[in-house]
């Protein structure tokens, strides 16, 4: 997205749409939105978002990082050289386990094993998070019944 557009919504109180995988900032003053990325993503977190430029929805399921999309981008604006996104996952105070309440949902969603179980007496196992293990392809942020799992590029700066 456009800076501008990027602050406008910002000011606006929208949430600034999240870019594919090994895109940079100006990716919407190269992309000729043909569509390539969305079509063949096998996870379909892809879709045709504002101005119809190719944004990340993690709603449903998770990026498998399978390069695909990558693949597919004839204008080259992939760099797989480049981690895949800014962000990483953060688990907040909505967590189940942290009030007490047996929750493991995100565990078997991270294929990286960037979330563990710690024991704990008198209570559920409590989540670990490694920042340095996420690689932030969200497929933790659905299976969470409450919500607690945030993106966040603040972590980032620690990995
Ligand atoms: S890497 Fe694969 S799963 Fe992730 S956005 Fe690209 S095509 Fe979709
Ligand atoms: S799935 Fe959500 S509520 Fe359950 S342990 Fe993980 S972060 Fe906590
Ligand atoms: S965002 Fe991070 S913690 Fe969540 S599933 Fe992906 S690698 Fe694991």
């Amino acid at each position: 997205m456009h800076p501008r557009r990027a602050l406008l919504r910002r000011l606006a109180g929208a949430e600034t749409p999240r870019l594919p995988p090994w895109t940079a900032d100006d990716f919407s003053d190269r992309c000729t939105r043909c569509g390539d990325c969305v079509r063949t993503c096998p996870e379909q977190v892809l879709r045709l978002g504002d101005g119809g430029f190719p944004q990340l929805d993690l709603t449903h399921a998770g990026c498998s990082l399978c390069g695909a999309c990558a693949d597919s981008c004839d204008a080259g604006l992939f760099d797989r050289a480049q981690p895949a996104f800014p962000w990483r996952a953060r688990i907040g105070e909505r967590c189940l386990a942290l009030a007490g309440i047996h929750c493991r949902a995100c565990e078997d969603s991270c294929e990286a094993r960037a979330i563990r179980f710690r024991p704990q007496l008198g209570g559920p196992p409590l989540p670990q998070l490694d920042s340095l293990a996420c690689t932030g392809c969200g497929a933790c942020l659905a299976p969470c019944p409450s919500q607690a799992i945030q993106l966040s590029e603040e972590m980032t700066a620690d990995a």
